[in-house]
């Protein structure tokens, strides 16, 4: 058996893997974005390795951008085999990827390129993917798979693959065993080798218990300041939960009643698959279920407003504070919340919560430092940010609660392999960056006595 890093290695995004067998048939493990300072980076204008027509079927382990988003890309070198994912992978895929394809054309159009791929593409590759449970076996080319629950967002799996004898466990995004919303994480007893998620391979991260109690101080001071609480929140998994929490904070009088707008249509869109699959307990953590059971829609309470339209979201300035604002992009790289920041950071009765990880670069990082900065120097001086061209000072209060990842920290990494670690002979450490894999790295050999490699791009191993 032969494994290829066609992605993911020594990198954060990308992922995909190359699995061939000793009779010579392939299937590919995630075909996803490589994404940086760009969207679409450079790199995914280069060919893939090797003819997509000599590949079986590729198997996707959830559907964030950075694991799905060069398949229809695969569809358009030649690759007609079937896609296998869980049905809320498909669900968000089709969502995320026609989403996505303006943003690849404008930049493409940047760079003097033709687009990767184009919405026929999308439609074609859609008609390929096939949807299989949690633990429902597929044979294919000599192959067997099984997806296991990665915890990660709804429907993220890590994929189980025997063939030639051995047995290859692919993490995919690795989540906590334990979750606010969805359901956590499941342990695979037995497998000779690991792709391990080595984001956070480093880290701990702060208490998540805490966090609902935090969420709960920052909207109480907000309203009782008569402000405007933005919250920059991706769309996918980062808005539901949220709103989970929110739901469970208005409906139990913990927080007072006031407007919640929802004003992203990609998040409305995808809250609309977790509605979808919020009958199925196999999907979500035993609260969620148990509220479900009670009747309780759990992403809808009073005064909560999903904004689709331009024209319904406009609208939203002409409501009173105090207001919460709910809006992607995440790091406020752009969408509806930049506008909502243009008006409402210069209000000190206002605030801006975080609740993820904000890159360098991004505006949302920018607003954190700058706050961080005002403080340290003692000064109440504001700073300013630049937003649509304009200098906008920020007088709003800057918040940030941690606790919100869908990524285990580097403990809840090695409890994953721990249930594994007998039969385990290489553990290769993937979806990270190179600080992050180091710490993991020492852990996995002294801890569990397990070989840990640090594969390389295009690198081939033979297992
Ligand atoms: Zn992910």
């Amino acid at each position: 058996m032969k494994l290829t890093f066609w992605g993911g290695a020594k990198m954060v995004t990308g992922s995909s893997f190359l699995l061939e067998n000793d009779a010579g048939k392939r299937i590919l493990i995630d075909c996803g974005l490589h994404q940086g300072a760009r969207y679409c980076e450079k790199h995914n204008f280069e060919p893939f390795p090797l003819d997509p027509a000599s590949i079986e079927a590729v198997f996707v382990t959830h559907a964030h951008i950075d694991h799905i988003g060069r398949i229809p890309q695969l569809y358009r070198a030649g690759f007609r085999g079937k896609i296998y994912s869980t049905p809320p992978t498909k669900d968000f895929a089709e969502t995320l990827l026609i989403d996505s394809e303006h943003i690849l054309s404008v930049e493409a159009r940047e760079l003097g390129m033709p687009p990767i791929y184009e919405l026929q593409d999308i439609n074609e590759t859609m008609k390929l993917w096939q949807k299989v449970s949690y633990h429902e076996k597929i044979e294919t080319a000599g192959f067997e798979i099984e997806f296991y629950n990665a915890g990660h967002i709804l429907g993220s799996a890590s994929i189980l693959v025997k063939g030639d004898g051995k047995k290859i466990v692919f993490s995919g995004d690795l989540g906590h065993p334990v979750t606010p919303l969805i359901r956590g994480r499941e342990e695979i007893q037995e497998a000779d080798y690991a792709l391990i998620d080595s984001t956070y391979g480093s880290r701990i991260h702060e208490d998540q218990t805490k966090r609902k109690d935090l969420f709960e101080d920052v909207i109480k001071e907000t309203i009782k300041s008569g402000g405007v609480l933005m919250i920059p929140a991706f769309a996918l998994e980062r808005t539901q939960e949220l709103l989970y929490e929110l739901n469970d904070l208005v409906e139990n009088g913990r927080v007072p009643r006031v407007p919640v707008f929802v004003d992203s249509p990609l998040a409305i869109k995808l809250t609309a698959v977790y509605k979808k699959y919020s009958k199925d307990p196999i999907y979500f953590d035993e609260a969620a279920i148990e509220s479900l059971r009670a009747g309780d829609a759990i992403f809808d309470f009073p005064d909560l407003h999903l904004t689709l339209t331009t024209e319904q979201s406009k609208q939203i300035n002409g409501i009173a504070p105090p207001k919460i604002i709910m809006a992607g992009s995440g790091m406020s790289q752009g969408g509806r919340i930049l506008h909502h920041e243009k008006r409402y950071l210069p209000d000190p009765k206002s605030a801006i919560l975080f609740v993820s990880f904000q890159a360098i670069g991004s505006l949302g990082r920018r607003i954190l430092d700058g706050s961080k900065k005002a403080k340290a120097g003692g000064s109440p001086k504001d700073f300013s940010v630049k937003i649509f061209g304009e200098e906008i000072p920020v007088k709003a209060r800057v918040l940030a609660i941690g606790g919100y990842s869908s990524h285990a920290d580097q403990p809840a990494l090695l409890d994953w392999l721990r249930s594994m670690k007998l039969g385990l002979k290489k553990v290769f450490l993937v979806h990270g960056e190179e600080k992050e894999m180091g710490p993991l790295e020492d852990r996995i050999r002294d801890e569990l006595a397990v070989e840990p490699v640090i594969p390389a791009l295009r690198q081939e191993v033979i297992l």
